[in-house]
């Protein structure tokens, strides 16, 4: 895969890239209708409720990626919860203004290391 095309259209590069899940703590919001379609077992075990007015909810993270990214493996990048991932997740298509602007700001391969 070649950072400088796009990837293709039906996420067959996604898992080796895997640059749109790599981002700062508090990125990925979670609303009520993916709490209902995650269940509680994966709301109470992966997500983390702002203490604070709005009370948000995002998907947990300790730093460089979200922690749902199954990154048990090296060079592979899969959700581990993509059946039920939220509706933000959803919304990024390969090849999408936010895909590239994601691919830009990483580097294959070596995609754990976060930049702004
Ligand atoms: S940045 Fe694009 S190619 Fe990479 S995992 Fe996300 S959607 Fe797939
Ligand atoms: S929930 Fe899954 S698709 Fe969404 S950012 Fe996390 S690992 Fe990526």
């Amino acid at each position: 895969m070649n950072l400088e095309h796009s990837p293709d259209p039906d996420g067959a590069d996604c898992v080796a890239c895997g640059r749109c899940c790599h981002h700062p703590p508090h990125t990925v919001s979670v609303l009520e209708s993916d709490e209902a379609r995650m269940g509680e077992e994966t709301v109470r075990r992966l997500t983390v409720l702002l203490d604070r007015p709005p009370f948000f909810r995002f998907v947990v993270n300790a730093g460089e990626h979200c922690g749902a990214l199954d990154v048990s493996v090296p060079g592979a990048f899969p959700c581990g919860i993509y059946a039920v991932r939220p509706e933000g997740c959803r919304e990024v298509e390969p090849g999408s203004p936010c895909c590239l602007e994601a691919r830009r700001l990483g580097h294959l391969g070596s995609s754990v290391e976060f930049k702004r």
